[in-house]
């Protein structure tokens, strides 16, 4: 028996045989998104046509850099993404990266709302391992899809001791983003995903990871113990020169329980908006200020009726750097956890 045993070792190291060592265990944890669509010769248009099992077939080379195991979430556009799915995601990744052998989760999503569900997950997680969100903006169907691709470079980045303490990122076309950064920049272009004047956490290529960038900002803000809830209202306003104030009025009178407001500039509002924002801190809102500007921070400058300066006397919270949609995600989770408690909401936003 014991020679038998060595001969077929031996025989497997002669002829390069795979061996029987075992491979890293990976979560590839799907949600739908471009990566699974393919054109649907009926319509034109493309619809999400992979299972999450498909798609691990269609990376070529992946079972030999990790032992993958499925799990599929939903199969969706990410237009069509919420709150609470990406709540329903962020416990499910967390059960699954709670188990001993995972050692990293890869999120496929579509790229329309990526952004903000990796914030939403880097929020949330309880889990330290590695989480890497990726999708693709060219379909399975397409002549040259670049999702297999985008997802062999995430494992490559989830077993990497390069890509540690990053939180969750978002990693497409080689390109490493931080969750709180990152944005979609491009409506078509495979090169979508960009962290502007903060930029890229690394780059994954060839199988490597190379790191350039060691502190993304993170703070963590535990989901609700109680799944049956459902998160707060908090709607997002844009705003504009010529705004008249009625969407702020609608969002309280129709239940909001906080705001964020989308100024221009430093993170200014008009007059009439302005009036609508004393409106909803007369009723105890939370009103979060962002700006539709890509890079800087809203910053207490102007005085006049609407002027950042005037807001922050006022009673709002001012987002910083972070950009609109995720301070509306910090803020729902904010109230789910503190109220309306200004004074601690406030402490969420000048991290
Ligand atoms: N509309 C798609 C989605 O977000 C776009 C993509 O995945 O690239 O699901």
């Amino acid at each position: 028996m014991l020679r038998k045993t060595v001969c077929v070792l031996l025989f497997m190291v002669l002829f390069n045989l795979p061996s029987f060592a075992t491979l890293p265990k990976v979560a590839i944890v799907t949600t739908g998104g471009t990566i699974v669509m393919k054109t649907d010769p009926k319509t034109g248009g493309a619809v999400p046509a992979m299972s999450g099992d498909e798609l691990e077939k269609s990376v070529p080379g992946i079972g030999k850099l990790a032992d993958i195991v499925v799990i599929e979430v939903t199969n969706i556009d990410s237009s069509q993404m919420t709150p609470a799915i990406w709540s329903t995601l962020s416990r499910k990744v967390d059960e699954i990266l709670a188990k001993p052998d995972i050692v990293g989760a890869v999120v496929t999503h579509g790229t329309d709302t990526m952004p903000e569900g990796a914030y939403f997950l880097n929020l949330t997680l309880k889990s330290n391992k590695p989480v890497v969100f990726t999708g693709a903006m060219n379909d399975a169907s397409s002549h040259n899809p670049d999702g297999p691709e985008n997802i062999y470079n995430a494992v490559v980045q989830v077993l990497s001791p390069n890509a540690k303490n990053w939180g969750v990122t978002v990693t497409l076309d080689s390109y490493i983003n931080g969750a709180r950064a990152v944005r979609k920049t491009q409506t078509t272009n495979v090169q979508t995903f960009e962290s502007g004047e903060q930029g890229y956490l690394g780059y994954v290529y060839a199988g490597k990871v190379t790191r350039f960038n060691d502190r993304p900002r993170r703070i963590r803000l535990p989901l609700p113990a109680d799944t049956t809830k459902s998160l707060p209202k908090v709607p997002f306003i844009y705003t504009y020169a010529g705004a008249d104030g009625s969407f702020v009025r609608y969002a309280v009178d129709s239940g909001a329980q906080g705001l964020v407001v989308e100024g221009v500039g430093a993170g200014n509002v008009n007059a009439d908006v302005y009036k609508a924002i004393q409106y909803a801190l007369g009723k105890n809102i939370p009103v979060v200020i962002s700006s539709r500007v890509y890079y800087g921070a809203v910053e207490p400058v102007y005085g006049d009726i609407g002027g950042g300066k005037t807001l922050e006397n006022a009673g709002c919270i001012l987002a910083g750097d972070l950009m609109g949609t995720k301070a509306r995600l910090l803020l729902m989770l904010g109230i789910a956890r503190y109220g309306n408690d200004t004074a601690e909401l406030r402490k969420l936003f000048s991290n």
